[in-house]
């Protein structure tokens, strides 16, 4: 999506979106009200600009605003060992390594692009189809197995 090579004004948009919603944070929890109107506005809204899979814990600020499940590997940290010499991808050679691509656009991102250095935790699949942004204020999508260490 054209509107991904904009990493810089979608990170600003990111951080109104957080500043917008911090305010009802009381009532974004799982299963509320809230959560099933948030869900279909960001498989709509997600889906179309990033290609969102719905995975219930965006990282997008912290890999470039390009979404790390459109890696056919599901890679949550990469680049994968595969990445051709060209920065394309081993398991679909028409399309660039998502992960070169987070990387590129990343150096856009005065505020969050260095985030894509840290390494992020297992997904949690049980959160797939839920809303990340309530994941995010609740604290669900932010447990971590135990023993994982950043
Ligand atoms: S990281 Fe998850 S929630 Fe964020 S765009 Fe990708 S699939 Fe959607």
């Amino acid at each position: 999506m054209f509107l991904q090579n904009w990493p810089g004004a979608l990170e600003r948009s990111y951080r109104l979106t957080h500043a917008l919603l911090r305010p009802f944070g009381r009532w974004l929890v799982p299963g509320g009200r809230a959560e099933s109107l948030l869900a279909w506005l960001e498989e709509a809204g997600k889906g179309a600009v990033f290609d969102c899979r719905m995975c219930g814990q965006c990282v997008l600020h912290s890999t470039g605003m390009t979404c790390p499940m459109t890696c056919p590997k599901e890679m949550r940290n990469g680049p994968c060992g595969g990445v051709r010499t060209d920065g394309r991808c081993e398991v679909e050679p028409e399309q660039p390594c998502v992960w070169v691509l987070a990387w590129q656009r990343s150096r856009a991102m005065p505020r969050y692009g260095d985030q894509i250095l840290q390494r992020q935790p297992p997904l949690d699949r049980r959160l797939y189809r839920t809303s990340a942004w309530v994941n995010e204020f609740s604290g669900r999508g932010r447990r971590v197995p135990p023993g994982w260490k950043d």
